[in-house]
């Protein structure tokens, strides 16, 4: 068990990569912390890490709120003591073109996807400073490092993410933290489900190995970045795309 131990908060963890990613780590030994806007799937995230014998409990709480970000941390902290490790998976979309694209679309994907990030990563850096030990994961994006038609809000977050990672890796890496980001292609989630099936075909098309990417594909990369097989990885950006950029 890679994560015996460790205690963990796993951002957006009610469905899609989250979820996967939070049993990924309770079926490695993490104790974890499940947040989620979503109530019902928290619980139901919640009691699947149970099921794979570890501690875990659930925070029904939107990332952008920063009163709710600090409770849910200083809730994990007064039970568990430590905060090992944290996934910065939430996210949305809102999508449309520049000429299109609604103050509010914006707005929403920068609070979310990018404030969200900077609430909860900056709600748990002094415990881990303290500790001297700590990984922080953040979820980019290819989208993030390439752009996309359709997501100006989306790419400068996932942009803004890959930002926050470079820049936190070089404060953090003297005191003991790693911080690192993922960059998945098309994983099947939830996320994909408002594309359309003739797009999502040409999708596969432009991954090398012609199919989507599964959510434990990423969940699998996180417990290795959370690992201490990871140590000496600091400030990537790790691409799992399936080579749909090369
Ligand atoms: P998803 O939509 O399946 O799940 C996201 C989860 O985040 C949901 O359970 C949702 O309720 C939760 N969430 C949304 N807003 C929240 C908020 N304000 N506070 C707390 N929780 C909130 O998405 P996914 O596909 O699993 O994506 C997870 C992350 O990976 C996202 O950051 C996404 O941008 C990124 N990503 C996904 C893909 C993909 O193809 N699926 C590709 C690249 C990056």
């Amino acid at each position: 068990m890679r994560l015996k131990g460790k205690v963990a908060i796993v951002t957006g963890a009610g469905q899609g990569i989250g979820a996967a990613t939070a049993l990924k780590f309770a079926r490695e030994g993490a104790i974890v912390a499940v947040c989620d806007l979503n109530h019902d799937a928290v619980f139901g995230v919640v009691s699947a890490c149970r099921d794979a014998g570890v501690a875990a409990d659930g925070f029904s709480i939107d990332v952008s709120d920063r009163d709710a970000v600090d409770d849910m941390v200083a809730k994990v902290l007064a039970k568990h003591h430590r905060i090992d490790v944290l996934v910065n998976n939430a996210g949305i979309t809102r999508d449309a073109r520049l000429q299109k694209m609604t103050l509010k679309q914006f707005d929403d994907v920068i609070d979310v996807n990018l404030r969200g990030v900077f609430h909860v990563a900056q709600a748990v850096v002094d415990t881990m400073i303290e500790q001297r030990a700590g990984v922080i994961l953040n979820a980019s994006s290819v989208v993030g490092i390439y752009g996309n038609y359709g997501q100006t809000n989306y790419a400068a977050a996932k942009f803004g993410v890959i930002g926050f990672t470079k820049t936190w890796s070089r404060e953090l890496g003297p005191k003991g933290i790693r911080v690192n980001a993922i960059a998945p292609g098309f994983i099947d989630t939830p996320i994909l489900s408002t594309i359309p099936e003739d797009v999502m075909a040409k999708m596969r098309e432009q991954v090398p190995l012609r199919r989507l990417g599964t959510p434990e594909e990423i969940a699998n990369i996180y417990a290795f970045l959370a690992s201490d097989e990871a140590s000496y990885i600091n400030g990537a950006v790790i691409e799992a795309s399936g080579g749909m950029t090369l």
